[in-house]
């Protein structure tokens, strides 16, 4: 595909990333790779709009993927960040900042009792399913076929999110040791969960789901789906880990536990509560995290694990996260689903829009009655109308996910001024899916 538009600035940058960096990124989703093109560098960030190094605006549906939910330096939270980094940037003691976030997360989540703060989601999935195993006394690990839980070697057999976009079955570099207790199974399916339980009597420590998935494009779970697996794994003595990194605190103010309710052992979380920083957690039961070193041998550590400038962020925003910044995130999110959707039937282009909450995704083709249930589906997407939108949509301003595979992100800042640059990219976006052909 060639494209009528150039980026010159980024595409130096990238050339000079790519000599020192592999690929010319730090993590592979922002290469372009699945849609092709120049990577934009961006600059700065302000509300909805991200510009880049050739001075171009966007109207930014990443996000950050997902963390920045009121919009890019909100003078509230950058204000925190300003008072915490005048204070000191890292301690290495503990801090009063690391027990505010923890208190905002413990008061928010009911089924979290206690808290650990990590770095990165990657940590709090790969430390929850250490506690798990060891809590257990099992190997064992259930894992859904497209749900992706940070690049931890265990947790990377079919996984979604930049997996998913690279069409990686697996990854080298990760043994079969280390994904040898690891059990795949395919999404919103219970009976497969029953059987792995029975073929696997007394092994299995955990069942780790994202609580609904995002990282295969917008994946829910049927109604009962995650009730079931929590009775499953409470009738067979194993632990539901729900990871609620891309949801928690997005969805709503309790995240997708506030939406449906069920009660797991263990939570993850990061993105929103880092308010834009590296910051992350994992938390539930108060016996199994008890655990945890010092209180129990389960070692599990960070040099800058509630760092105090991550935390001063990530209370700002959970705090400025009131039912008002909720409902303007619901808002945005919906208007912005009828907007595609009705450029996209205009021009007669067959897709299923899905969503969780506030979050959705956009998958090309004809799903009919049945949607997109899981990883297989969501493979059927026809990826070249994906890569034709996204093209059209960002040459007209509007920064969306570079993959199908991908969440789409608003933010309580998108309002109607960015609503309408995207509305008024839509239909030539729509045209250029409905023309695109498979390469
Ligand atoms: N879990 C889920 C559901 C995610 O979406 C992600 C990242 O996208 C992770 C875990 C990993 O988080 P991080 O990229 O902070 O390591």
């Amino acid at each position: 595909m060639t494209y009528s538009y150039e980026a010159p600035v980024s595409q130096s940058l990238f050339d000079r990333a790519a000599a020192v960096t592999p690929g010319g990124v730090n993590s592979p989703v922002r290469a372009f790779h699945a849609v092709g093109g120049t990577p934009r560098f961006a600059v700065s960030g302000s509300g909805p709009y991200l510009t880049d190094a050739d001075g171009r605006e966007y109207v930014d549906l990443v996000c950050s993927w997902g963390p920045m939910i009121l919009g890019h330096a909100h003078p509230q939270v950058t204000d925190a960040v300003h008072a915490a980094v005048a204070r000191g940037t890292s301690f290495g003691t503990p801090g009063v900042g690391e027990v505010e976030l923890a208190e905002a997360i413990v008061e928010r989540i009911d089924p979290v009792e206690e808290v650990r703060l990590v770095s990165s989601g990657t940590e709090a999935t790969m430390s929850a399913i250490r506690l798990a195993r060891a809590f257990t006394g099992r190997p064992k690990v259930v894992k859904f076929a497209g749900c992706y839980h940070g690049h931890v070697d265990g947790l990377l057999a079919s996984a979604g999110s930049g997996v998913a976009t690279f069409g990686l079955p697996d990854t080298p570099g990760v043994t079969g040791a280390q994904t040898g207790d690891t059990l795949v199974l395919p999404y919103n399916d219970l009976d497969a969960v029953r059987e792995a339980f029975a073929a696997h009597p007394g092994e299995i420590a955990c069942v780790i789901t994202e609580a609904s998935p995002g990282n295969m494009g917008i994946v829910p779970p049927r109604d009962g789906f995650n009730r079931g697996l929590k009775e499953l794994c409470s009738a067979e003595g194993a632990l539901l880990v729900s990871d609620e990194v891309m949801t928690g605190f997005r969805v709503s103010r309790r995240g997708w536990f506030g939406i449906d309710g069920v009660v797991p052992d263990l939570m993850t979380f990061g993105k929103v509560m880092g308010g834009g920083f590296p910051a992350a957690a994992f938390g539930g039961r108060r016996d199994v995290m008890e655990h945890l070193a010092p209180v129990g041998p389960v070692y599990q550590a960070g040099t800058l694990a509630g760092n105090p400038v991550a935390t001063a962020a990530g209370t700002a925003q959970l705090r400025l996260l009131d039912d008002a910044a909720y409902a303007a995130v619901d808002s945005a999110s919906e208007r912005l689903r009828g907007l595609v959707a009705a450029a996209l039937d205009k021009e007669g282009v067959a897709h299923t829009v899905q969503t969780a909450g506030n979050m959705f995704s956009v998958f090309f083709g004809d799903f009919g009655e049945r949607g997109v249930p899981d990883y297989e589906a969501a493979k059927q997407q026809e990826t070249y109308r994906f890569t034709a939108f996204f093209h059209a949509m960002l040459e007209r301003g509007v920064y969306l996910p570079p993959s199908g595979f991908e969440c789409w992100f608003v933010s309580a800042a998108h309002d109607d001024r960015a609503l309408e640059r995207i509305a008024e990219a839509l239909p030539a976006a729509a045209t250029a899916a409905a023309q695109a052909q498979p390469e």
